[in-house]
């Protein structure tokens, strides 16, 4: 997902206009590498202003996390907008906040590495398969969503659903 910015930095151009999708593996966020399940989509532009060179697209995407429950996997979908100034590393803090730079190699776009750069706070801290996911027994690991486990047959009776029954509900949600 590499775009050269060579037209740009050139002033052969005032603006490349991005718009295309990308296969991409993975993308490595806060040390976990998640596996995405759509291309990357990238629409916007990046142009030429009198302070720099301006990056504004769209991305969208969707990666795979776990359930917090059962750690069953979850298609979570990523959309969000990227704007900020293209500047090297060591930039001058007191030309460009924090906030509003986005570090590239002073020649091209890296959109993985963008787009890493960026993630925080856009995926959700935590996900569910559903919202009323029953989770893992703490007791032998089973997926209660799918199975029931004997780890509860001494404790209250009235708690514990039969499977049959259970099987009936799956029955009705499923018509
Ligand atoms: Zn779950
Ligand atoms: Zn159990």
């Amino acid at each position: 997902m590499i775009i050269s910015l060579d037209k740009l930095i050139r002033r052969e151009t005032d603006k490349i206009d991005l718009n295309f999708s990308q296969k991409i593996d993975t993308i490595n966020y806060c040390n976990n590498n998640y596996k995405l399940s759509s291309p990357i989509n990238i629409k916007g532009k990046v142009s030429n202003t009198n302070k720099g060179l301006y990056l504004d697209v769209d991305v969208d995407f969707t990666l795979i996390d776990n359930c917090s429950r059962c750690l069953d996997e979850v298609e979570v979908p990523i959309v969000y907008s990227i704007q900020g100034f293209l500047v090297k590393e060591g930039f001058d803090e007191d030309e460009f906040e924090d906030d509003d730079a986005i570090i590239f190699d002073g020649q091209d776009i890296d959109f993985v590495d963008i787009i890493e750069q960026t993630l925080d706070f856009k995926i959700p801290a935590s996900v569910l398969c559903k919202e009323d996911c029953k989770g893992l027994c703490q007791g032998c690991g089973a997926n209660l969503n799918i199975e029931a486990c004997s780890c509860n047959e001494s404790a209250n009776d009235e708690e514990i659903i039969d499977p049959r029954f259970a099987k009936l509900k799956d029955i009705f949600k499923n018509d």
